[in-house]
């Protein structure tokens, strides 16, 4: 088992006890990833709509499952002048819970029902 620092995240072998940097108390484990390396995981597209409505909507709902997300393209009037819609960008490893609350709130179809 090895040991980390939840403070600094240095690694230590087991029989290490205090982090020898900055004197934090060592957590059995492995370190979470790091913040920084979450804002690289693969955006995936879930949904496309030219509704602003549904999008506020939309976004109120991902806030409140704490789901990071990004609406791409999104810009009420240029939308409406180029005649574009907003996507919908989700992390790769968060994807399938979105379409599960979009498919709850009838947004988007099953997916078995596409093909
Ligand atoms: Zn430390």
């Amino acid at each position: 088992m090895k040991m980390f620092c939840p403070k600094c995240g240095a690694e230590y072998w087991e029989g290490f006890y205090k982090c020898a940097d900055c004197g934090t108390d060592l957590v059995a484990g492995q370190p979470p990833e790091a913040e920084d390396e979450v804002r690289y995981v693969e955006m995936v597209e879930v949904f496309s709509t030219y509704n602003q409505g549904d999008i506020a909507f939309i976004k109120s709902v991902l806030d409140g499952e704490d789901i990071h997300y990004y609406f791409q393209g999104e810009s009420t009037l240029m939308m409406v002048a180029a005649g574009s819609y907003a996507r919908l960008l989700v992390q790769d490893d968060q994807a399938g819970r979105v379409r599960d609350i979009l498919e709850e709130m009838g947004f988007i179809q099953p997916l078995c029902a596409l093909y």
